[in-house]
Formats: C-alpha cells, structure tokens, sequence
C-alpha cells in the first residue's frame, strides 16, 4: 500500500472511528440513565446503517482486509452491537442488566479498541515514516532495520554494508529546469533503487538528495562490486520531464562495514565520509571507508 492509499484509508476509517465512539457513549447514557432505548438501538440490523457498519461493507483496500486484526475488528463489532441490543431490550422492557451481560459488553468493546489501536497505529507509523515526494521510507522508517541488523552483527556476526548515495550537481539540476524537475529526478532515481533492492534490502531518503542503502549479508569487497554497478546503471536512466526533455544523473556513492565496534550513526558518519571521499575524487564514483 502506497502513502496516497494509506492516507485515503484514514480519511475512511478515523470518522468512522469516531461516529462508533458516540454512539457508545450514548448506549453508555441509555444504560445508566435507563432513558428509552431509540428504535434502532432495538432493531436487529441497525448497526449496518451505522458508518462503521459501512466501513466494514466497502472498505476494499486489501493491506486493511488481508490484516489478521481485520476480522478480530469485525467480529468484536458485530459482538458489541449483538450485546448493547440486548442490554437496551432490558431497559426497555425495564428489566434489570446483569452485571456479567454488562461486562460482556464491555469485554467487546475493549477488544475492539485494542484492535483498532493496532490498526491505527501501523497506518500511522507508514504515514510518518514514508517519504511523501518519493514514496520510499524516511530516515526514522529506516532505522529499526539499521538497529535489527546491527544487533545481527554484534550478536551473531553477520555482515551488513551501509551505502550513502549523494546525487552529484543535484542544485545545478534544480537552477537549470526548475524545482519539478529536480522533483522528478528524486522520484525517478529513488524507483531505480527500489527496483535494484534485493529481498533483504531496505533503501530510504536519508535528507534532500541523499538515499541510503542497507545491503544485509554483504561485506564491503560484495557491496561495492553491487553498487558499482548501480553507479554505472545509474547514468544510463533516463530521466523524462513533462515537457519530454530526458535528463541523465549521476551520484557518488561511500560505503562502509557494520561492525560490532561502531554503532549505526557512526557507521552511517562512515558510509557518508566514503561518499565524500568520492565526491572529491572526481564524483560519479564509489569509495568505500578506510580507518585513517
Ligand atoms: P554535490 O555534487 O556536491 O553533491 O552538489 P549538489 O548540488 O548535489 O549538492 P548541494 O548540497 O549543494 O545541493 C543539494 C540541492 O538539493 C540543494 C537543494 O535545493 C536540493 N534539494 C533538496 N531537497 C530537494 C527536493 O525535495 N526537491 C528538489 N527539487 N531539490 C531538492
Ligand atoms: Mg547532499
Ligand atoms: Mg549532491
């Protein structure tokens, strides 16, 4: 699921979210005010005209219908209408409520809540952390995979190279065909490097025109033969602009070990003189970081 879809999920669901929490604060007055239950508080199919019943009927975006917290949703909310009809039914017949029906009801509605949570806090964490220019992670989206693999190093040795990308003359890209240009660029080159990532590769849009790659199982002599041919691949894509005009980029590139030593902002500092060490022979190249 992309950022566009993400946030179109949470323009569906958040209002949804909050008519269902209204409607459970008035159950809650009906119950303790014993005030007469409306009649679709009664009637049996009413929570489907409800927008969280409508949610659940249309909501078609499969990353929310293929969640394992989807039917545990669904089935808490159905569960949560099924007991406050029967809890209503006692008030208006002006019966009293058990208290364990009415702990059943509450039971239902914290599960529901945690569900939620979950849910909600996963599209949150993929809007905060996604690059909404290029679709590819932000630093912080990047970081717990840094942190997993740096513990892999430590505790179980396993090789990891970290790449700093710095694309070159990225500002004369900018001064020559305008911002949207420089705009395209970004979203052309960071589309290259997803499509170049291998299964356990992550790439993210470290700052302006700066990517950083996570190789896992790639020592330094494996990282640079992979990035080295990402550079050369690199100056043959063609950029296209709206105007049809095709541009071509270049960027240098610095990588560097993670070892048990250097924690992950060392060894992105590392990864990032590398790059610096190229930019100044010459750019257009690949340099990996020698202790001094
Ligand atoms: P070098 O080869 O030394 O890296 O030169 P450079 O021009 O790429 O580096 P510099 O740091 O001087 O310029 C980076 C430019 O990137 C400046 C800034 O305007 C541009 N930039 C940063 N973020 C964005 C963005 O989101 N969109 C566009 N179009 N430009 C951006
Ligand atoms: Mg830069
Ligand atoms: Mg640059």
């Amino acid at each position: 699921m992309g950022l566009r879809e993400a946030e179109a999920l949470v323009r569906r669901l958040m209002p949804a979210l909050q008519r269902h929490g209204q409607w459970i604060t008035h159950i809650h007055t009906t119950l303790i005010c014993r005030t007469p239950p409306r009649p679709e508080d009664l009637a049996v199919n009413s929570h489907l005209q409800t927008e969280m019943g409508r949610w659940f009927a249309e909501e078609d975006e499969k990353y929310i219908l293929r969640h394992p917290q989807h039917r545990v949703a669904y089935e808490s909310w159905l569960e949560q209408h099924a007991r406050a009809r029967a809890l209503c039914r006692a008030v208006a017949a002006n019966e009293p409520i058990p208290p364990a029906d009415y702990e059943a009801f509450a039971d239902s509605i914290r599960r529901f809540d945690d569900t939620m949570e979950v849910l909600v806090r996963e599209l949150w964490d993929l809007l905060l952390h996604t690059d909404p220019l290029t679709g590819i992670a932000t630093r912080t989206g990047m970081l717990p995979h840094l942190r997993a693999a740096h513990e892999r190093t430590r505790h179980a040795g396993h090789a990891c190279s970290i790449c700093m990308i710095d694309l070159d003359h990225f500002k004369s890209i900018n001064d020559a065909y305008g911002h949207a240009a420089g705009d395209r660029v970004l979203s052309a080159v960071s589309a290259f490097l997803v499509r170049n990532l291998r299964h356990n590769d992550h790439v993210c849009r470290y700052g302006g025109e700066e990517f950083v790659l996570m190789l896992p199982n790639t020592d330094p002599p494996q990282a640079l033969e992979l990035v080295e041919r990402l550079r050369r691949e690199l100056t043959e894509l063609p950029v296209v602009l709206d105007d049809g005009r095709i541009l071509h980029v270049t960027a240098s590139f610095g990588i560097a070990p993670m070892t048990p030593e250097h924690s992950v902002r060392e060894t992105i500092a590392m990864a990032d003189q590398a790059m610096y060490a190229a930019k100044q022979a010459g750019r257009n190249q690949v340099c990996v970081w020698q202790d001094a």
